[in-house]
């Protein structure tokens, strides 16, 4: 067989400890013998961020401005212990903040289903993706402990001066206090990924906020959202035969729950932390989440939601033996060239990054899974895989396809 052949390089960032093992062993088994890989490497792997300053995160994303698709493997965001482990110049950001800043995205978040991993609700037949907004809100806010009695007030002095005022509360005695802001232009963005996400896969959008209690916070969020819909793409909605949706956020939850799924879910920064992880958890498995970065600037970053999976890398260097589910890279990878395939007009590649993604499938439903999702299968005759055999056993599911 000849190789699927490129013309534009993925940006390609490699990453740490047992995603870094993965990683290799996806490219030796499932993507060099059938593509002729064109790609761009940039190593994000700890030591050498901290060679170069961390400079190389910043590097890998403007290769990503200029490309359009990167695919990444799993960074430790370092911490104090990691700065011992590694010896570190300095505590490195978290390279996905990194990126994002450069970027400007909105995340997408979805469970990958197969059958014999039954969700826990019922009713959800198809998945549900998350759209988390990642900017603002409690997660850059401040705080104060109030002592005891006094006044707090909320108070904005306009560049030319003006002030303006609103009471919060007449303490009587000690209490708390939080000071949270979002941006116009943060939200628009975040508006204009959902609704062109929406497009894209031709689902419905739906998006929630607490509008009703949050007359002027939220409320922006909402009518920010409806403009938008209402000026650039209801007409396009109404041709693709798919809807926007907004009610709200404790009305949303309980209908996501009664639906079958399928169907875009966009979460404000706080809704998105806290909603992922319950979905994540509720279709089956953390390691069975797929996340993409969508940039208003027309660029995508493909990961797995999960990360470096340290325990496992423990034991890996001790020579024992591992079952890591490598299905959430495996995806990245599948994502990354069915993207670059429709972008360069290569019908072949995206091709290949669909059938790697149903030959991986396949390989589960046939009964070949790691430990994570053999614990939690319905299925009968479950051959437990490590990491390297079932990596193997995708590769005999993707031959298929191509002998
Ligand atoms: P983690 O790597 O997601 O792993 C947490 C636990 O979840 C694992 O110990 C394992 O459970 C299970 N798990 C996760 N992925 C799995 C997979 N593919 N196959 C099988 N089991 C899997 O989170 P962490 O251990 O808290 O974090 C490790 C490092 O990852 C940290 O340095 C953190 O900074 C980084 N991180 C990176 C990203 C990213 O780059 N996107 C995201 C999150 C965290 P068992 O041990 O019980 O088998
Ligand atoms: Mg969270």
């Amino acid at each position: 067989m000849s190789k699927i052949q490129m013309t534009t390089p993925l940006v390609e960032m490699d990453g740490d400890e047992m995603t870094r093992v993965l990683w290799k062993m996806i490219k030796d088994e499932l993507i060099n013998p059938f593509v002729d890989l064109k790609s761009e490497y940039y190593d994000l792997g700890l030591p050498h961020r901290d060679e170069t300053n961390d400079q190389v995160t910043v590097d890998s994303a403007n290769a990503t401005l200029k490309y359009g698709v990167a695919v990444k493997c799993a960074t430790i965001t370092p911490n104090a212990a990691r700065i011992k482990e590694y010896n570190l110049h300095e505590m490195w950001k978290s390279p996905n903040g990194t990126i994002r800043a450069i970027l400007d995205g909105t995340v997408f978040r979805a469970p990958i289903l197969v059958k014999g991993v039954e969700p826990y609700v019922k009713t959800w037949k198809k998945p549900i993706t998350i759209a988390r907004h990642a900017y603002g809100d409690v997660y850059k806010s401040v705080e104060m402990k109030v002592p005891g009695p006094g006044k707090a007030e909320l108070v904005f002095t306009a560049d030319d001066g003006t002030v303006s005022r609103e009471p919060i509360h007449e303490f009587k005695g000690p209490g708390i206090l939080q000071g949270m802001h979002n941006l116009n232009d943060s939200i628009d963005n975040f508006a204009h990924a959902c609704f062109n996400y929406a497009l894209e896969l031709k689902q419905d959008l739906w998006f929630a906020s607490k509008d009703t209690i949050s007359k002027k916070y939220d409320h922006t969020f909402k009518d920010i959202f409806q403009d938008i819909y209402d000026r650039e793409y209801k007409e396009k909605f109404e041709q693709a035969g798919i809807t926007y949706f907004y009610t709200l956020i404790d009305d949303a939850v309980a209908r996501v729950i009664r639906s079958e799924g399928g169907f875009i879910w966009a979460c404000k920064n706080y809704d998105g932390d806290v909603m992922s992880d319950m979905l994540a958890t509720a279709f089956g498995s953390l390691s069975m989440m797929t996340s993409v970065l969508v940039s208003p600037k027309g660029v995508y970053e493909y990961e797995a939601a999960h990360g470096t999976v340290q325990r496992h890398y423990y034991k890996y260097q001790k020579g024992e033996e591992t079952s890591t589910n490598s299905i959430a890279t495996i995806f990245a990878w599948a994502g990354a060239f069915e993207k670059r395939g429709e972008l360069d007009n290569l019908p072949e590649l995206s091709k290949f990054g669909t059938n790697l993604k149903k030959a991986t499938i396949e390989t589960v439903e046939g009964g070949e899974m790691t430990k994570d999702l053999a614990l939690i299968t319905t299925a009968k005759n479950v051959k437990t895989c490590n990491t390297e055999e079932f990596i193997k056993a995708v590769r005999r599911h993707l031959e298929k396809y191509y002998a």
